[in-house]
């Protein structure tokens, strides 16, 4: 999950870098290092902890060169000490190696090469790898890189440099992303696009198992046996500011109050004029209607989507819906077949357990992808794609792409539902439509916060444990506020379906217990009231968040009540997630926690 950045142009080589990195850290930060090529040697510093260690590391001692490459490491193999940052080198110090994911036969490689005589001095992976190199050395960067993956096992994005290829820059990758830049003059290879957008919108998104050489001169593309190919770019049309956290303190409140923008972007690819663009779904209407089952699949917030999403594929289409955590299917012997639609759900479409699901399924049923960035493995590999439109998402913590996720699940629920059913439940579809398109204003007032949330977050602080609870959509919901509070506060909390918190977990509740109570289904109003009730007579402390037009029935019940706009049963996910990302970040905050880089997470879980 770490983040890899490298640089071959005109420009001394360190601060692009260093400031590449900066953009990446978020996808590790265990440790970080960097390697450039001075013209005579391959010089490589690196620092235990934060970037800032690094920079403080490269202060004292700068490092002149125009070709470099960089890392910010999420440990998979050994502990995040100093030995174990990368780059990594091999024994003589003439080959340095940057890498993201994990090199499952690296202990093989590594008994094979100590049997050989080569010393060690690191307990990573990736040192195998480099060690690898420089053994399989024939004096040609790119033919020695395709040597050397030959022998890997697992998934890897690999950026290397070698005193013996003065100026070059290798990359390849399995599995892992890996985006080279192509700016005026200069080169650039980085883990995501975002970290790109600064300095080039030119990208090319790297193929599994291609090499790409970067040299000041410029960027070769190679298939996997070596020959040079072209490959063109890609011009993306983010704007740079959508990176950066602006006046913002954090990235995860920019992303928070950018939800109603992302909403508009994600409508207005999908609908238009207040109707569903059908071709958009990239479905026909005949497959369509072939379809008996639909699979959703996703992980952590990916799968809370997937929950919430499921009600719109059941109600609208009247199709079976499964729910699967994608790090369970992929090792399940899960029936599939034609007349399935597999929905593979990620923001970064490179998480490694859901891509794995993905070709799990690809080839038995139609996979469908809902991921957010471009050009990402996902996107590529699924046999259509729906792009969720959120945006460049930086902060850890998913929000913005989360909430993208249930609208462009509501919107493919919508669209299968149009094309199976003749005129039937037009008039639901349409009030359906009409509700998506005041949500983007419905939520700008929601994404302020204020004072109340501020209260409870300060009463949330001093807490070892919460509870949430919701039934159908809201479950979906208390599920997604919860792990908020855990990711970011570092909150011991629980989400339940309200109905089953008396089959067991009650009996954690005790006087002073906060108990979160979403309430947003008119149908299901009179159940939450009992549950409400049932806790608060144990001695819970209840906040109820309610849709206002049911705000009245929970009045007395609960201790305290929030309310959302009214709005869609359907799409109350949409707005009520909104306090409880702001809830979550005002109490991470009041517990001094880093919103944005929360201990042992990071952003895109590249790794299984
Ligand atoms: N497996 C490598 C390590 O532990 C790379 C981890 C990463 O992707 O940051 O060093």
């Amino acid at each position: 999950m770490c983040g890899i950045f490298g640089y071959a142009g005109p420009r001394p080589a360190l601060p692009v870098l260093m400031d590449g990195l900066r953009r990446l850290e978020y996808r590790g930060y265990d440790s970080a290092g960097v390697a450039v090529w001075d013209g005579e040697t391959l010089a490589v510093r690196k620092s235990q902890g934060r970037l800032d260690a690094l920079a403080r590391a490269v202060a004292d001692g700068p490092l002149p060169g125009h070709t470099g490459i960089g890392h910010t490491r999420w440990a998979t193999h050994g502990a995040p000490s100093g030995p174990n940052a990368h780059p990594q080198t091999d024994a003589s110090g003439r080959f340095a190696l940057v890498h993201n994911g994990i090199i499952d036969n690296a202990a093989q490689l590594r008994a094979e090469l100590e049997r050989e005589g080569v010393a060690f001095r690191s307990q990573t992976d990736t040192e195998a790898v480099v060690q690898l190199m420089a053994k399989l050395w024939r004096g040609d960067l790119v033919a020695c890189m395709l040597e050397t993956v030959r022998r890997l096992q697992g998934s890897y994005a690999l950026v290397a440099m070698s005193a013996f290829a003065p100026g070059e820059i290798c990359c390849i990758r399995r599995d892992s992303p890996l985006v080279v830049g192509l700016g005026e003059g200069e080169r650039f290879v980085a883990s995501d696009i975002p970290a790109l957008l600064p300095v080039t919108r030119r990208v090319t998104v790297l193929r599994d198992g291609e090499p790409a050489l970067l040299t000041a001169e410029g960027c070769r593309f190679f298939d996997a046996d070596g020959r040079p190919v072209e490959r063109g770019a890609e011009q993306i049309a983010w704007q740079r500011q959508s990176a950066e956290k602006g006046p913002y303190p954090h990235f995860m409140r920019k992303e928070i109050s950018e939800q109603p923008s992302a909403l508009r972007a994600a409508l207005s690819a999908y609908t238009k004029d207040g109707a569903l663009r059908g071709e958009a779904l990239g479905l026909s209407p005949r497959e369509a209607r072939r379809i008996r089952r639909v699979v959703l699949v996703g992980c952590g917030s990916a799968c809370h989507a997937a929950m919430a999403g499921r009600h719109g594929l059941e109600r609208l289409c009247r199709l079976p819906v499964a729910v699967e955590i994608a790090s369970e299917m992929r090792h399940r012997d899960l029936p599939l077949d034609e007349r399935d639609l597999c929905v593979c759900i990620s923001q970064s479409g490179e998480t490694a357990d859901t891509l794995a699901a993905l070709r799990l399924a690809r080839g038995r049923c139609r996979t469908l992808g809902v991921v957010n960035a471009v050009g990402s493995t996902l996107a590529r590999e699924a046999d259509s794609v729906l792009y969720t439109h959120a945006g460049p998402e930086i902060a850890v913590a998913t929000t913005k792409g989360y909430t993208t996720q249930v609208l462009v699940l509501t919107l493919l629920a919508l669209g299968l539902a149009g094309m199976r059913a003749g005129e039937a439940d037009a008039q639901e579809r349409a009030a359906l439509l009409a509700g998506m398109a005041r949500l983007p204003a419905q939520m700008e007032a929601l994404t302020e916060g204020g004072e109340a949330v501020r209260r409870m977050a300060h009463a949330c602080a001093g807490r070892t444990s919460l509870f949430y609870m919701g039934r159908g959509v809201d479950y979906a919901q208390a599920l997604e506020a919860s792990l908020k509070m855990k990711e970011i506060a570092y909150l011991h909390s629980e989400a339940y379906a309200a109905g089953e918190l008396k089959h067991g977990t009650i009996a954690l509740v005790e006087p002073g217990t906060q108990v979160i109570a979403l309430a947003t289904q008119p149908a299901l109003l009179a159940k939450m009231a009992a549950n409400i009730h049932e806790v608060r007579s144990r001695g819970a402390r209840v906040l109820a968040l309610a849709a206002r037009s049911l705000s009245e029935g929970l009045r007395g019940e609960a201790d305290e009540i929030w309310t959302i706009p009214d709005t869609e049963p359907l799409l109350t996910p949409l707005l009520g997630i909104v306090p409880m990302q702001l809830l979550a970040y005002e109490t991470a905050l009041a517990r001094g926690c880093d919103v944005d880089k929360p201990r042992n997470l990071a952003k895109s879980v590249t790794v299984e």
